[in-house]
């Protein structure tokens, strides 16, 4: 169903991103890959998705936190690949610390990385989606795009910042045939959170499993990780044509996280 169109994946080389483009490929889908690596893995997975499912996959290097790279990488997604017919904002980082103690420059790194590249991505792939009368837009979230956690003041305003980008987007896309729609994921094993779990580990004086068990089992009902294959599951998902009517949305994906 979705074979021959084409996805822009950002923050793809890594985690939840390459799950995602994993799973969209499987489906025949052209993908461009986009985040930072060592070269030589990111040729390994380009080229691994291309042989096992027969489809395009190449990599775009553009650092999402300076928007005349996203531009250049947008315009090449249309010059190159025929424009996009599916955009994952995936890309996000993350810095622990309470507010007054939050450097300002990974505030703004936060800000620009987690937010505002939505914003430069979304502005430029709409009008050839427009055009062809069809287009999907994921925007990945969190959990804290519904619940906030102490020392993740840039990630929480960010991911909440998220939400409501995507809602605005899919009301002014209502009759264009694009869908625009936030998963918020809770817990994944991921770099990012492995980094956070070392982190706090050494804070505490706790191993990587005792952490684990109190913090994400702990805040993580079902007491298991999502996996980034599950994220890829429900991003195929929303790019059937069963979830034609779902805009606008926010898909918890956290293992009742955000139900407590
Ligand atoms: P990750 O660290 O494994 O991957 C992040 C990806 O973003 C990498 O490919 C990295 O190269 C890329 N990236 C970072 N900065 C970039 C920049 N300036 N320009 C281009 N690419 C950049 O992280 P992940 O856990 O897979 O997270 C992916 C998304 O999912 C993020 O938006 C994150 O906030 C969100 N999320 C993660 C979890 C979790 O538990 N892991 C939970 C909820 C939401």
């Amino acid at each position: 169903m979705l074979a021959g169109k084409t996805a822009l994946v950002t923050g793809s080389t890594s985690g939840i991103g390459a799950g995602i483009a994993a799973a969209l490929a499987a489906e025949g889908v052209a993908v461009i890959l986009n985040g930072f690596g060592e070269a030589e893995a990111i040729e390994t997975q380009r080229a691994g998705l291309a042989d096992t499912h027969g489809v395009t996959v190449a990599h775009l290097d553009a650092d999402l936190s300076k928007p005349q790279q996203i531009a250049a990488m947008m315009e090449r997604a249309e010059s190159e690949f025929g424009g996009l017919d599916i955009l994952v904002n995936n890309a996000g980082i993350q810095h622990l610390a309470p507010i007054v103690e939050m450097p300002v420059d990974r505030w703004d790194a936060i800000i620009a990385v987690n937010l505002s590249a939505l914003f430069h991505t979304i502005r430029a792939a709409l009008p050839g989606m427009q055009k062809k009368g069809w287009g999907r837009i994921i925007n990945i979230s969190s959990a804290h795009g519904h619940v906030a956690a102490p020392e993740k003041a840039p990630y929480v305003a960010a991911k909440h910042g998220v939400v409501g980008l995507t809602k605005t987007v899919a009301l002014e896309m209502a009759r264009a045939g694009v869908t625009c729609n936030a998963i918020c994921p809770g817990f994944v094993w991921t770099p990012l959170v492995q980094g956070w779990i070392a982190d706090k580990a050494r804070e505490r004086g706790q191993t990587v499993d005792e952490v684990v068990a109190e913090v994400v089992h702990a805040g993580q009902p079902t007491g298991e990780f999502v996996t980034p294959e599950q994220i890829g599951g429900l991003a195929v998902f929303l790019c059937s044509d069963s979830a034609a009517q779902i805009t606008g949305a926010t898909l918890s994906i956290d293992g009742g996280f955000t139900a407590q």
